[in-house]
C-alpha cells in the first residue's frame, strides 16, 4: 500500500484504492456533513460506518428540530455552532431536496416563576446572535397556538426555529459526497487505529479490512470515546442519555404550527410537542442517564413521563392516535460541550465528539469547522471544478397532476401505489434502492421514501417492499433484513401446508 506524504496533497492518480487523504469514522449527520463538505475538494475521502446503512445512530432517533440557538450558554461551542448551523439549513435542504420547514418555535412558561427564564433565554439568544426573537404574553401565545393549556403564562417566540427530516438529510449528505467522488464503506466497524511515527494512519475494521489515511476524523457518536482511545490518550468519556418518544398519526399533525418547548431544566430542553415535516405530531423526549450504549428500548415508565410532560403543554392530543414509539441516545460527554479538536497527543487525528443536542442543527457548521482544522493541519484544499452540490429525488404525491400522469405513463412503476397510508409508489421505492447510497433493508427504504411510516406502520406494504428489495438487489427474500445486521424477517419455510381442501 502506498502512503501519502504528510506535507503534500497528491491527486488520486497512482495511489492504492484504499489509501485516502481523510478517513471520517461514523456516518451520522456529523460525519456525513463533513464527508460531503470534503468531497468538494481534490482529495480522496472515505466515510467508514460500522452499520449496514448511514444514519443508524442518534441521527435517526431525535426530535428533528432545527433549534434557533437560544438555549446553549453563550460562549460555548454548542452556542456558536447552533446559531451558525441554523442559518445554513434553508439553503442546504434546498440543495439536497430534503424536507425542511422553518415553522418557528415557542418556549413557554407555565408558571410565574418561569417567566424570568423566558427573559434569560431571550438575552442568551441575543448574545448567541439569534435574530427574530419576541417575548409574548399568555394571550398572544395562545392566540398563535390555541391548543396550549390555559396554564401558559408567557412565551419566547423564535421565528428561525425549524423542523427537518434528520435521516433524509444524513442520507442525502452521504449520497452527495459519494456522487462527488467520496467513498462510503458500510459494515466497517473500526476496531483498531495505528500509525508508524507521524506517518499515515491505518484504520482496521473488525473484519480485518484496512484503509490508510493522512488524517482521521472521529465522528462515532455514542462510541466517540472508544474510537478516540484506539489511538490517543483518553480525554473524555461518553455517557449515553436516552430519550423516548411518541409519534402520532397525521390526524394530530395540525394541533400546533410551531414547535412547543417548556423551559429548559438540568437535563436539557425538556419534553416538547412538535409537528413533523411529514405532517405528524411528535412528543418527547424524556432524559434517562445510566443507559447502556445499545439500549434504545422504550419503557412504560419512560412513555408515562413523556405523556405527563406533554400534558403540561396541551390537553388536546388524542393519545389513541399514537402510531409509533422510539428512543434515541444522546452522546453526552464528561466535558459538557461539543469537543471539536485535534487529539493533543496524535497530530492528524481529530474528534467531533460529545455531539449531543443541538448536534443535528449544528452539524453543517461543525463540518466547516472540521474542514478548517484539517486545512490548518496541512490538508491542501483545492476545489473541484465539477463539484455538484445538488441532488433531487421524486416525491410523486407532491407533483402536479399532469406531471404525475406523464411520469406514470413513462414508467408504470410510478402508477402503482405500494404504501397506501403515505401514497408511496413502486417507482419511488425502486429509486430509493437504486440511488448511489441505496436502501438495502426494509427500514432503509422507509427512511428514504416512507413506506411503512403511516398509520398502519407497514402492516399492508411491508411484504411488497420486501419483494421489491429482493428483486432489485437480486437476493433471496430470506436475505432481506428489517434493519441492522441480525434483524432477519423470514427465518425459514414451513414447507407445504398439510391437509385441507
Ligand atoms: C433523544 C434525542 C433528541 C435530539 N433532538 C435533537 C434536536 O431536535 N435537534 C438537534 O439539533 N439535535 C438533536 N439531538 C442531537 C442529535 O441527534 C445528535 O447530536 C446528532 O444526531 C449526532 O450526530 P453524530 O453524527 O455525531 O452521531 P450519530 O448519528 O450517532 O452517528 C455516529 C455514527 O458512528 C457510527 N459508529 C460508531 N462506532 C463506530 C465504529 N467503531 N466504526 C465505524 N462507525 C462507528 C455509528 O454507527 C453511527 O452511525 C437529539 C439527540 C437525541 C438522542
Amino acid at each position: 500500500m502506498t502512503s501519502a506524504s504528510p506535507s503534500s496533497n497528491p491527486s488520486s492518480n497512482g495511489r492504492a484504492k484504499n489509501d485516502f487523504d481523510v478517513a471520517v469514522i461514523g456516518a451520522g449527520i456529523v460525519g456525513a456533513a463533513l464527508f460531503r463538505e470534503l468531497s468538494r475538494y481534490q482529495i480522496k475521502v472515505v466515510l467508514l460506518e460500522r452499520e449496514n446503512d448511514v444514519a443508524l445512530g442518534a441521527s435517526r432517533a431525535n426530535s428533528a428540530i432545527v433549534h434557533c440557538g437560544c438555549d446553549p450558554k453563550a460562549g460555548t461551542a454548542m452556542a456558536r455552532f447552533n446559531t451558525a448551523g441554523n442559518r445554513m439549513f434553508p439553503e442546504l435542504c434546498r440543495q439536497l431536496d430534503v424536507p425542511f420547514v422553518q415553522n418557528g418555535s415557542l418556549i413557554c412558561a407555565f408558571s410565574d416563576e418561569e417567566l424570568p427564564v423566558i427573559r434569560a433565554l431571550y438575552d442568551n439568544g441575543r448574545a448567541n446572535g439569534v435574530e427574530q426573537l419576541e417575548i409574548l404574553d399568555a394571550a398572544s401565545a395562545r392566540a398563535l397556538e390555541p391548543n396550549l393549556t390555559s396554564a401558559v403564562r408567557g412565551a419566547l417566540l423564535a421565528a428561525t426555529g425549524g423542523i427537518v427530516g434528520p435521516y433524509e438529510l444524513t442520507t442525502a449528505l452521504a449520497e452527495n459526497g459519494v456522487v462527488n467522488g467520496g467513498v462510503l464503506l458500510l459494515n466497517f466497524d473500526t476496531a483498531a487505529i495505528s500509525r508508524a511515527e507521524n506517518g499515515p494512519f491505518t484504520v482496521a475494521a473488525a473484519d480485518r479490512r484496512t484503509i490508510t489515511a493522512r488524517f482521521v476524523v472521529n465522528a462515532a457518536g455514542i462510541n466517540a470515546d472508544k474510537v478516540h482511545n484506539l489511538i490517543a490518550r483518553p480525554t473524555f468519556e461518553i455517557r449515553p442519555r436516552r430519550g423516548e418518544y411518541y409519534v402520532f398519526d397525521k390526524s394530530q399533525g395540525a394541533l400546533f404550527d410551531r414547535t412547543i418547548f417548556v423551559c429548559p431544566g438540568k437535563l436539557g430542553k425538556g419534553i416538547l410537542v412538535s409537528p413533523t415535516v411529514h405532517g405528524n405530531l411528535i412528543a418527547g423526549p424524556n432524559a434517562q442517564d445510566g443507559i447502556a450504549r445499545d439500549d434504545t428500548a422504550v419503557t412504560a415508565a419512560g412513555l408515562a413521563e413523556v405523556r405527563a410532560g406533554a400534558g403540561r403543554i396541551t390537553e388536546a392530543i388524542s393519545w389513541r392516535d399514537s402510531i409509533r414509539n422510539f428512543a434515541g441516545l444522546r452522546a453526552v460527554s464528561t466535558r459538557d460541550d461539543f469537543i471539536i479538536e485535534e487529539a493533543p497527543d496524535q497530530k492528524g487525528f481529530f474528534d467531533l465528539a460529545g455531539i449531543k443536542s443541538p448536534g443535528l442543527t449544528s452539524a453543517p457548521a461543525i463540518a466547516l469547522a472540521a474542514r478548517d482544522l484539517l486545512a490548518d493541519a496541512g490538508l491542501d484544499l483545492v476545489e473541484k471544478k465539477d463539484f455538484n452540490p445538488n441532488r433531487h429525488e421524486t416525491h410523486f404525491l407532491s407533483l402536479p397532476p399532469e406531471q404525475r400522469r406523464a411520469l406514470a405513463a413513462r414508467d408504470s412503476a410510478y402508477g402503482r401505489i405500494v404504501c397506501r397510508c403515505e401514497s408511496i409508489t413502486e417507482g419511488e421505492i425502486i429509486e430509493s434502492i437504486r440511488r448511489p447510497v441505496g436502501a438495502t433493508t426494509l427500514d432503509g427504504v422507509k427512511r428514504r421514501c416512507r413506506p411503512g411510516s403511516g398509520r398502519c406502520q407497514g402492516g399492508f406494504c411491508s411484504v411488497r417492499v420486501l419483494e421489491i428489495l429482493a428483486r432489485e438487489l437480486g437476493k433471496d427474500q430470506r436475505e432481506i433484513l428489517q434493519d441492522k445486521a441480525g434483524s432477519s424477517i423470514i427465518l425459514g419455510s414451513r414447507g407445504p401446508v398439510q391437509g385441507g381442501d
